[in-house]
Protein backbone atom coordinates (compact mmCIF):
# COMPACT_ATOMS: atom_id res chain seq x y z
CA UNK A 1 0.00 0.00 0.00
CA UNK A 2 1.44 3.45 -0.70
CA UNK A 3 -1.29 5.29 0.67
CA UNK A 4 -2.28 5.91 4.03
CA UNK A 5 -5.43 7.40 3.98
CA UNK A 6 -8.37 5.63 4.34
CA UNK A 7 -7.37 2.81 5.91
CA UNK A 8 -9.20 0.39 8.17
CA UNK A 9 -6.70 -1.81 9.24
CA UNK A 10 -3.05 -0.56 8.80
CA UNK A 11 1.04 -1.95 10.01
CA UNK A 12 3.01 1.45 9.21
CA UNK A 13 6.61 0.96 8.69
CA UNK A 14 8.73 3.41 9.21
CA UNK A 15 12.03 2.61 6.92
CA UNK A 16 13.91 5.89 8.63
CA UNK A 17 13.41 3.74 11.60
CA UNK A 18 14.98 0.58 9.96
CA UNK A 19 17.83 2.70 8.21
CA UNK A 20 18.37 4.58 11.56
CA UNK A 21 18.77 1.66 13.37
CA UNK A 22 20.81 -0.54 11.07
CA UNK A 23 23.44 2.51 11.34
CA UNK A 24 23.26 2.61 14.75
CA UNK A 25 23.83 -1.55 15.04
CA UNK A 26 26.55 -1.20 12.32
CA UNK A 27 28.24 1.50 14.56
CA UNK A 28 28.28 -0.76 17.40
CA UNK A 29 29.60 -3.70 14.90
CA UNK A 30 32.05 -1.93 13.69
CA UNK A 31 34.45 -3.02 12.04
CA UNK A 32 32.51 -6.14 11.80
CA UNK A 33 29.74 -5.67 9.12
CA UNK A 34 26.39 -6.46 9.41
CA UNK A 35 23.61 -8.93 8.09
CA UNK A 36 20.11 -7.49 7.90
CA UNK A 37 17.64 -10.64 8.82
CA UNK A 38 14.79 -10.32 6.64
CA UNK A 39 13.15 -13.90 7.42
CA UNK A 40 9.61 -14.49 8.15
CA UNK A 41 8.60 -11.25 5.63
CA UNK A 42 11.28 -8.79 7.66
CA UNK A 43 9.80 -10.21 11.18
CA UNK A 44 6.25 -9.17 9.45
CA UNK A 45 7.96 -5.45 8.22
CA UNK A 46 7.64 -6.60 4.69
CA UNK A 47 10.92 -8.23 3.33
CA UNK A 48 11.29 -6.36 -0.15
CA UNK A 49 11.49 -2.96 1.40
CA UNK A 50 13.01 -3.69 4.35
CA UNK A 51 15.80 -5.32 2.73
CA UNK A 52 16.19 -2.20 0.03
CA UNK A 53 16.27 0.25 3.28
CA UNK A 54 18.94 -1.64 5.00
CA UNK A 55 21.29 -2.22 2.09
CA UNK A 56 20.63 1.84 1.75
CA UNK A 57 21.85 2.11 5.50
CA UNK A 58 25.18 0.30 4.69
CA UNK A 59 24.05 -3.55 5.47
CA UNK A 60 26.35 -5.72 3.39
CA UNK A 61 24.56 -8.64 3.57
CA UNK A 62 20.95 -10.27 3.99
CA UNK A 63 20.29 -13.51 6.05
CA UNK A 64 17.00 -15.72 5.84
CA UNK A 65 15.92 -19.19 6.73
CA UNK A 66 14.57 -21.12 3.33
CA UNK A 67 15.88 -20.54 -0.45
CA UNK A 68 12.29 -19.48 -1.07
CA UNK A 69 12.56 -16.49 0.56
CA UNK A 70 16.04 -15.45 -0.77
CA UNK A 71 14.47 -16.19 -3.99
CA UNK A 72 11.62 -13.80 -3.60
CA UNK A 73 14.47 -11.25 -2.98
CA UNK A 74 16.40 -11.67 -6.09
CA UNK A 75 13.14 -11.42 -7.94
CA UNK A 76 12.54 -7.82 -6.90
CA UNK A 77 16.11 -7.42 -7.98
CA UNK A 78 18.46 -7.13 -4.70
CA UNK A 79 21.77 -8.52 -6.00
CA UNK A 80 23.64 -8.18 -2.41
CA UNK A 81 25.08 -11.33 -0.46
CA UNK A 82 21.96 -13.42 0.53
CA UNK A 83 22.97 -16.68 3.00
CA UNK A 84 19.65 -19.07 3.26
CA UNK A 85 20.46 -21.53 6.04
CA UNK A 86 17.35 -23.85 6.81
CA UNK A 87 16.82 -26.87 4.65
CA UNK A 88 15.50 -30.02 3.88
CA UNK A 89 16.29 -32.86 1.53
CA UNK A 90 13.09 -31.70 -0.91
CA UNK A 91 14.87 -28.45 -1.06
CA UNK A 92 15.48 -27.17 -4.16
CA UNK A 93 19.26 -26.01 -4.10
CA UNK A 94 20.35 -25.57 -8.00
CA UNK A 95 17.40 -22.94 -7.88
CA UNK A 96 19.33 -21.69 -4.76
CA UNK A 97 22.99 -21.74 -5.91
CA UNK A 98 22.08 -20.48 -9.72
CA UNK A 99 20.42 -17.27 -7.63
CA UNK A 100 23.61 -17.01 -5.91
CA UNK A 101 22.37 -17.55 -2.39
CA UNK A 102 24.61 -18.71 -0.42
CA UNK A 103 24.00 -22.36 1.57
CA UNK A 104 24.24 -23.06 4.97
CA UNK A 105 25.85 -26.14 5.83
CA UNK A 106 25.28 -28.19 8.84
CA UNK A 107 26.30 -31.26 7.19
CA UNK A 108 23.80 -33.92 4.94
CA UNK A 109 23.68 -30.67 2.68
CA UNK A 110 27.17 -30.88 1.79
CA UNK A 111 26.11 -33.75 -0.92
CA UNK A 112 23.26 -32.41 -2.26
CA UNK A 113 25.17 -29.20 -2.57
CA UNK A 114 27.87 -30.41 -4.37
CA UNK A 115 25.24 -32.27 -6.93
CA UNK A 116 23.58 -28.88 -7.95
CA UNK A 117 26.85 -27.71 -8.67
CA UNK A 118 28.10 -30.15 -11.08
CA UNK A 119 24.81 -29.92 -12.69
CA UNK A 120 25.21 -25.53 -12.81
CA UNK A 121 28.83 -26.21 -13.63
CA UNK A 122 29.00 -23.70 -11.03
CA UNK A 123 31.11 -23.72 -7.46
CA UNK A 124 28.71 -23.20 -4.50
CA UNK A 125 28.83 -20.89 -1.96
CA UNK A 126 28.66 -22.45 1.53
CA UNK A 127 28.99 -21.33 5.27
CA UNK A 128 29.57 -24.22 7.53
CA UNK A 129 27.44 -24.30 10.82
CA UNK A 130 29.00 -25.56 13.50
CA UNK A 131 26.64 -26.20 16.91
CA UNK A 132 28.17 -24.35 19.86
CA UNK A 133 25.09 -25.03 22.10
CA UNK A 134 22.33 -24.36 20.66
CA UNK A 135 21.33 -27.72 20.13
CA UNK A 136 19.39 -26.95 16.89
CA UNK A 137 21.05 -26.91 13.61
CA UNK A 138 24.62 -27.21 13.13
CA UNK A 139 27.18 -29.62 12.97
CA UNK A 140 28.19 -31.32 16.38
CA UNK A 141 31.70 -30.70 17.28
CA UNK A 142 32.43 -34.24 17.02
CA UNK A 143 32.01 -34.09 13.72
CA UNK A 144 33.29 -30.63 12.23
CA UNK A 145 36.75 -32.02 11.52
CA UNK A 146 34.96 -34.33 9.09
CA UNK A 147 32.82 -31.56 7.56
CA UNK A 148 35.54 -29.55 7.00
CA UNK A 149 38.08 -32.22 5.33
CA UNK A 150 34.88 -32.94 3.06
CA UNK A 151 34.60 -29.35 2.04
CA UNK A 152 37.97 -29.15 1.18
CA UNK A 153 38.38 -32.39 -1.13
CA UNK A 154 34.71 -30.83 -2.40
CA UNK A 155 36.38 -26.98 -2.69
CA UNK A 156 39.53 -28.22 -4.05
CA UNK A 157 37.34 -30.12 -6.90
CA UNK A 158 35.95 -26.47 -7.94
CA UNK A 159 32.48 -27.27 -6.19
CA UNK A 160 32.21 -25.15 -3.94
CA UNK A 161 34.14 -22.28 -2.37
CA UNK A 162 33.75 -22.02 2.16
CA UNK A 163 33.14 -18.46 2.19
CA UNK A 164 31.86 -18.68 6.16
CA UNK A 165 32.03 -20.18 8.92
CA UNK A 166 28.89 -20.09 11.99
CA UNK A 167 26.70 -20.85 14.91
CA UNK A 168 23.91 -19.36 16.88
CA UNK A 169 23.78 -17.79 20.45
CA UNK A 170 21.21 -19.25 22.75
CA UNK A 171 20.93 -17.67 25.69
CA UNK A 172 22.31 -13.86 24.72
CA UNK A 173 19.35 -12.19 25.53
CA UNK A 174 20.30 -13.29 29.06
CA UNK A 175 24.27 -10.96 29.45
CA UNK A 176 25.02 -12.99 32.76
CA UNK A 177 24.42 -16.80 31.62
CA UNK A 178 28.17 -18.19 31.34
CA UNK A 179 26.68 -20.33 28.34
CA UNK A 180 27.37 -17.83 25.88
CA UNK A 181 31.24 -17.82 26.89
CA UNK A 182 31.06 -21.40 26.41
CA UNK A 183 29.38 -20.53 22.76
CA UNK A 184 32.33 -17.82 22.09
CA UNK A 185 34.99 -20.33 23.07
CA UNK A 186 34.12 -23.23 20.80
CA UNK A 187 33.09 -21.20 18.02
CA UNK A 188 37.26 -19.81 18.12
CA UNK A 189 38.22 -23.11 18.09
CA UNK A 190 36.20 -24.72 14.72
CA UNK A 191 36.85 -21.53 13.45
CA UNK A 192 40.66 -22.49 14.08
CA UNK A 193 40.20 -26.02 12.65
CA UNK A 194 38.58 -24.89 9.38
CA UNK A 195 41.20 -22.25 8.75
CA UNK A 196 44.02 -25.11 10.23
CA UNK A 197 42.70 -26.67 7.25
CA UNK A 198 43.39 -23.94 4.89
CA UNK A 199 40.27 -22.75 4.44
CA UNK A 200 40.34 -19.01 3.78
CA UNK A 201 37.56 -17.15 5.08
CA UNK A 202 35.85 -14.43 4.08
CA UNK A 203 33.44 -14.08 7.35
CA UNK A 204 33.20 -15.40 10.97
CA UNK A 205 29.85 -14.83 12.17
CA UNK A 206 28.13 -15.75 15.47
CA UNK A 207 26.10 -13.03 17.15
CA UNK A 208 22.41 -12.14 16.89
CA UNK A 209 21.18 -8.88 18.07
CA UNK A 210 21.38 -9.08 22.07
CA UNK A 211 25.34 -10.92 20.76
CA UNK A 212 25.90 -7.46 18.88
CA UNK A 213 24.48 -5.28 21.55
CA UNK A 214 26.28 -7.07 24.71
CA UNK A 215 28.76 -9.13 23.55
CA UNK A 216 31.44 -7.37 21.48
CA UNK A 217 33.87 -10.82 21.65
CA UNK A 218 30.86 -12.61 19.59
CA UNK A 219 31.32 -9.91 16.79
CA UNK A 220 33.85 -11.71 14.76
CA UNK A 221 33.26 -10.16 10.94
CA UNK A 222 29.79 -10.38 10.49
CA UNK A 223 26.52 -10.10 12.90
CA UNK A 224 23.25 -10.94 12.08
CA UNK A 225 20.77 -8.83 12.99
CA UNK A 226 16.68 -9.38 12.68
CA UNK A 227 15.04 -7.71 16.19
CA UNK A 228 17.65 -4.80 16.21
CA UNK A 229 17.00 -3.58 12.54
CA UNK A 230 12.74 -3.54 13.74
CA UNK A 231 14.38 -1.48 16.90
CA UNK A 232 12.44 -3.79 19.52
CA UNK A 233 14.99 -4.66 22.75
CA UNK A 234 15.94 -8.35 23.09
CA UNK A 235 16.35 -7.79 26.92
CA UNK A 236 13.53 -7.61 29.49
CA UNK A 237 14.21 -4.38 31.58
CA UNK A 238 15.74 -2.31 28.43
CA UNK A 239 13.68 -0.37 26.42
CA UNK A 240 14.41 0.41 22.63
CA UNK A 241 15.35 4.26 23.39
CA UNK A 242 17.99 3.22 26.39
CA UNK A 243 19.27 0.78 23.14
CA UNK A 244 19.71 3.51 20.82
CA UNK A 245 16.67 1.90 18.74
CA UNK A 246 13.28 3.08 17.01
CA UNK A 247 10.50 0.36 16.59
CA UNK A 248 9.47 0.62 12.88
CA UNK A 249 6.48 -0.79 13.03
CA UNK A 250 3.42 0.77 14.04
CA UNK A 251 -0.25 -1.25 14.26
CA UNK A 252 -3.12 0.52 14.33
CA UNK A 253 -6.99 0.67 13.16
CA UNK A 254 -10.24 2.72 13.04
CA UNK A 255 -13.14 1.95 15.14
CA UNK A 256 -15.92 0.53 13.49
CA UNK A 257 -18.44 0.65 16.29
CA UNK A 258 -19.02 2.87 19.62
CA UNK A 259 -22.15 2.42 21.37
CA UNK A 260 -23.30 3.29 25.42
CA UNK A 261 -24.05 0.70 27.48
CA UNK A 262 -25.15 -0.26 30.92
CA UNK A 263 -23.77 -2.24 33.06
CA UNK A 264 -23.73 -5.94 33.30
CA UNK A 265 -23.12 -5.94 29.94
CA UNK A 266 -21.51 -9.11 28.40
CA UNK A 267 -18.62 -8.61 25.95
CA UNK A 268 -17.75 -10.90 23.03
CA UNK A 269 -18.02 -15.34 23.11
CA UNK A 270 -18.31 -16.57 26.32
CA UNK A 271 -19.22 -13.12 27.97
CA UNK A 272 -16.64 -13.47 30.54
CA UNK A 273 -16.22 -9.59 30.66
CA UNK A 274 -18.94 -7.62 32.60
CA UNK A 275 -19.28 -4.02 32.47
CA UNK A 276 -19.77 -2.33 35.74
CA UNK A 277 -20.87 1.14 35.12
CA UNK A 278 -22.44 2.66 32.20
CA UNK A 279 -19.85 2.71 29.45
CA UNK A 280 -18.64 3.15 26.40
CA UNK A 281 -17.71 0.02 24.29
CA UNK A 282 -15.24 0.54 21.41
CA UNK A 283 -14.91 -1.63 18.52
CA UNK A 284 -11.80 -2.49 16.74
CA UNK A 285 -11.63 -4.11 13.58
CA UNK A 286 -8.53 -6.52 14.27
CA UNK A 287 -8.59 -10.06 15.15
CA UNK A 288 -6.61 -13.18 15.85
CA UNK A 289 -7.03 -14.01 12.00
CA UNK A 290 -4.52 -10.25 11.96
CA UNK A 291 -2.27 -12.05 14.31
CA UNK A 292 -3.81 -10.28 17.09
CA UNK A 293 -2.86 -12.84 20.01
CA UNK A 294 -6.47 -14.59 21.44
CA UNK A 295 -4.49 -14.90 24.69
CA UNK A 296 -3.51 -11.34 25.20
CA UNK A 297 -5.21 -10.27 28.51
CA UNK A 298 -5.09 -7.55 30.37
CA UNK A 299 -3.27 -5.38 27.94
CA UNK A 300 -4.25 -1.67 26.51
CA UNK A 301 -4.29 0.43 23.51
CA UNK A 302 -4.40 3.97 22.67
CA UNK A 303 -6.91 6.47 21.04
CA UNK A 304 -6.45 9.88 21.36
CA UNK A 305 -3.43 10.16 23.20
CA UNK A 306 -4.63 8.02 26.27
CA UNK A 307 -5.12 4.45 26.99
CA UNK A 308 -8.12 2.27 27.43
CA UNK A 309 -8.21 -1.63 28.10
CA UNK A 310 -8.91 -4.15 25.83
CA UNK A 311 -12.20 -6.31 27.31
CA UNK A 312 -13.61 -9.94 26.51
CA UNK A 313 -12.13 -12.40 24.16
CA UNK A 314 -9.92 -11.57 21.19
CA UNK A 315 -12.52 -12.21 18.09
CA UNK A 316 -11.19 -13.24 14.25
CA UNK A 317 -11.51 -9.88 13.00
CA UNK A 318 -12.18 -7.24 16.00
CA UNK A 319 -11.86 -6.91 19.58
CA UNK A 320 -13.20 -4.61 22.33
CA UNK A 321 -12.17 -1.71 24.28
CA UNK A 322 -14.27 -0.27 27.43
CA UNK A 323 -13.75 3.26 27.72
CA UNK A 324 -15.16 3.10 31.23
CA UNK A 325 -17.43 6.28 30.85
CA UNK A 326 -19.96 7.24 29.40
CA UNK A 327 -20.03 10.62 27.82
CA UNK A 328 -16.90 10.23 25.48
CA UNK A 329 -19.20 11.18 22.59
CA UNK A 330 -19.14 8.81 19.22
CA UNK A 331 -15.59 8.02 18.56
CA UNK A 332 -16.78 5.76 15.49
CA UNK A 333 -13.73 5.96 12.77
CA UNK A 334 -11.10 7.16 15.57
CA UNK A 335 -7.65 5.95 15.09
CA UNK A 336 -6.67 3.30 18.05
CA UNK A 337 -2.99 2.74 18.07
CA UNK A 338 -2.23 -1.07 19.29
CA UNK A 339 1.81 -0.68 19.42
CA UNK A 340 3.72 1.93 18.45
CA UNK A 341 6.80 4.15 18.99
CA UNK A 342 6.65 6.64 21.52
CA UNK A 343 6.30 7.10 25.12
CA UNK A 344 2.81 7.61 24.38
CA UNK A 345 1.26 4.08 23.22
CA UNK A 346 1.57 0.51 24.41
CA UNK A 347 4.94 -1.48 22.26
CA UNK A 348 5.19 -4.95 21.24
CA UNK A 349 6.63 -5.31 24.91
CA UNK A 350 3.47 -4.62 26.10
CA UNK A 351 1.42 -7.12 23.81
CA UNK A 352 4.61 -9.87 24.49
CA UNK A 353 4.13 -9.50 28.22
CA UNK A 354 -0.01 -9.62 28.04
CA UNK A 355 -0.05 -12.82 25.42
CA UNK A 356 3.20 -14.12 27.42
CA UNK A 357 5.30 -14.24 24.64
CA UNK A 358 7.81 -12.10 22.96
CA UNK A 359 8.10 -8.89 21.00
CA UNK A 360 9.74 -10.94 18.15
CA UNK A 361 6.04 -13.22 17.96
CA UNK A 362 3.91 -9.47 18.31
CA UNK A 363 5.38 -8.28 14.93
CA UNK A 364 5.97 -11.16 13.11
CA UNK A 365 2.53 -12.75 13.54
CA UNK A 366 0.99 -10.02 11.86
CA UNK A 367 -1.00 -11.45 9.19
CA UNK A 368 -0.85 -10.71 5.22
CA UNK A 369 -4.42 -9.67 5.91
CA UNK A 370 -3.16 -6.66 7.59
CA UNK A 371 -2.25 -4.12 4.72
CA UNK A 372 1.20 -2.54 5.37
CA UNK A 373 2.40 1.06 4.73
CA UNK A 374 5.45 2.25 4.42
CA UNK A 375 6.92 6.19 5.35
N1 LIG B 1 20.84 -15.80 12.98
C1 LIG B 1 20.02 -16.87 12.89
C2 LIG B 1 20.60 -18.18 12.45
C3 LIG B 1 18.66 -16.77 13.24
O1 LIG B 1 17.86 -17.82 13.15
C4 LIG B 1 18.18 -15.50 13.67
C5 LIG B 1 16.79 -15.34 14.08
O2 LIG B 1 16.27 -16.02 14.92
C6 LIG B 1 19.05 -14.41 13.74
C7 LIG B 1 20.38 -14.59 13.39
C8 LIG B 1 18.61 -13.04 14.18
O3 LIG B 1 18.28 -13.02 15.55
P1 LIG B 1 17.82 -11.65 16.23
O4 LIG B 1 16.46 -11.35 15.69
O5 LIG B 1 17.82 -11.93 17.69
O6 LIG B 1 18.82 -10.62 15.84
Amino acid sequence: TTSPLPYDRQAVINLDAIRANVRHLREIAAPARVMAVVKADAYGHGAIPVARAALEAGAGWLGVAHFTEGLALREAGIDAPILAWLHTPDTDFAAGIEAGIDVGVSGWELEPVVKAARQLERPARVHLKIDTGLGRNGCPPALWEDLINRAVEYQELGLLRVVGVFSHLAVADEPHRPETDEQVDRFREAVAVAENAGLDLEVRHLANTPGTLSRPDAHFDLVRVGLGIYGLSPFDGQTPEELGLVPAMTLRARVANCKQVPPGQGVSYGLNYLTTEPTTLVLVPLGYADGIPRSASGVQVAIAGKRYDVVGRVAMDQFVVDLRTSNAGDLTGEEVILFGPGPDVPDAHDWAIAADTINYEIVTRVSPRVPRYYT
